[in-house]
């Protein structure tokens, strides 16, 4: 390619085969994706595998990649502990609609970590188990309201879409009854003053709080374990629930989660991702007399309703199978410590990266992440109760160019530049990054972008 190629002129030369699956899955797909996330301009990459820390699209070429399969990938791509489990649990049928041995392993393992539970319903991913913790908290205290942080993410359900990317005057998103987001109290990240205005004015409705405990999508708008201890006290207060999303920090911060690093004990907790390996699952773990409320037996709900609760692939054996498998291998080779100690290094030396090279970005995040900021402020000089708009901010095309020469060069991180460090990257890929985002951003000072 010569040398004046623009960055996308180079991403199309390289990916041809991937441009054609885009444009036959747009025929069939809406936005030619199966989720909003992977959206891309002008298309997406196309993977066909992936081993350990790489992934290789369909044209061939190669991916060091950090964007961490959504945070679930701990081990890398096809650890071979995983491959060993998943292939054995399949082997033996993947679906017996019946009780089976792995369940109960995986909820004693899943309970080893989160001292202050008593119980855990399995679910079939995030978004059903944050679903699950909100109609449990409803039941059991008899009261409508959630209260919910701008922008945070808990799914895509109608309880908690509104509000996450729009709607933060708190109106209803598209297809959401106005009833259900009326019964949503929205507070802004870290503002203690709107938390103490919602105990205060409806107290006795409000039935629990939810929160992402890094801070919405984990710490693009940062919170701080103070104000987690805050949302806990104001919840208990009113008799409240205190709910703890942990989908993506469960198991990735630690094996006892945020809530074990920040001195938690929430009354219920959700969990997805990294418990069962990248498989399809997800949990609710908490509280027995709370989860006692899925109790069948009305004797063991002290007079409590029944709450509805299904689903076909509930606790389903190969997802349990890859679940203990991985979070038994990532507590033998303490992967949760590794990866944050690479996501600290990360953070470092891009920071270092970026003053040496004069670029307007700042890195930023906690544990295992590195997000970007772009623009000449760094980012922990802004204030993410005043600025949430400063942290949303994606701003283009930047974002979309710098993701796209990354590409380029050989690199995957999410569509904001935000990555994950797993427990199988290692010093050098670190230094790979650094090298690879100093290139990138050369890319876009030469097209006049930075
Ligand atoms: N909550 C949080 C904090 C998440 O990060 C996610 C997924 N990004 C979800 C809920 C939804 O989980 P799932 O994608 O498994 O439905």
């Amino acid at each position: 390619m010569a040398e004046s190629a623009t960055i996308l002129d180079s991403y199309l030369a390289k990916t041809p085969r991937s441009a054609a699956l885009a444009r036959a899955a747009r025929a069939a797909l809406p936005g030619g994706i199966v989720t909003d996330t992977r959206y891309f301009e002008p298309y997406a990459i196309y993977i066909e595998r992936a081993a350990g820390v790489c992934k290789w699209d369909v044209d061939g070429n190669a991916y060091l990649d950090f964007f961490g399969g959504h945070g679930a990938n701990m081990l890398g791509h096809s650890h071979p502990v995983l491959i060993q489990a998943v292939a054995g649990a399949i082997g033996r049928g993947v679906q017996y609609a019946a009780n089976h041995p792995l369940e109960v392993e995986m909820a004693q393992e899943v309970l080893r970590h989160f001292p202050t539970a008593g119980r855990v319903r399995f679910t079939g991913s995030g978004t059903e188990a944050t679903l699950l913790a909100l109609r449990l908290a409803r039941a059991f205290t008899g009261r409508p309201k959630i209260v919910r942080f701008a922008s945070n993410y808990h799914g895509w359900h109608d309880h908690v879409a509104s509000g996450y990317a729009a709607q933060f005057d708190g109106s209803a998103a598209p297809g959401v009854l106005p009833e259900i987001a009326a019964q949503t109290i929205l507070i802004r990240p870290n503002d203690t003053a709107a938390l103490e205005r919602a105990v205060e004015g409806f107290g006795s409705q409000i039935a629990g709080f939810i929160i992402e405990p890094l801070g919405t999508h984990f710490g693009v708008v940062p919170t701080s374990g103070i104000f987690l201890r805050q949302v806990q006290d104001a919840a208990h207060s009113i008799g409240a629930l205190f709910i703890l999303d942990e989908v993506l920090s469960g198991f990735r911060v630690a094996l006892k989660g945020a809530q074990g690093v920040y001195g938690l004990a929430p009354d219920l907790t959700t969990v997805a991702k990294v418990l069962c390996g990248g498989m399809p699952g997800g949990a609710v773990v908490g509280r027995a007399d709370i989860l006692d409320m899925l109790d069948p037996d009305p004797s063991r709900r002290a007079g409590r309703p029944k709450v509805l609760h299904q689903g076909t692939l509930t606790g389903n054996p190969v997802s349990m199978a890859a679940g203990l498998a991985s979070l038994r291998e990532i507590e033998r080779i303490d992967g949760c410590a590794r990866a944050n100690s690479l996501g600290a290094l990360a953070r470092r030396r891009l920071n270092e990266m970026a003053q040496s090279e004069r670029l307007p970005f700042s890195w930023y995040g906690d544990f295992s992440i590195f997000h970007l900021l772009i623009g000449h402020q760094r980012a922990d000089s802004i204030d993410p109760k005043r600025n949430l708009e400063t942290f949303l901010a994606r701003p283009q095309p930047q974002t979309n160019r710098l993701r796209m020469a990354l590409n380029v060069l050989g690199f995957d991180v999410n569509t904001k530049c935000s990555g994950l460090l797993s427990a199988v990257h290692t010093e050098e890929h670190v230094e790979q990054l650094v090298t690879g985002i100093a290139a990138a951003a050369a890319m876009l000072k030469r097209e006049g972008l930075l």
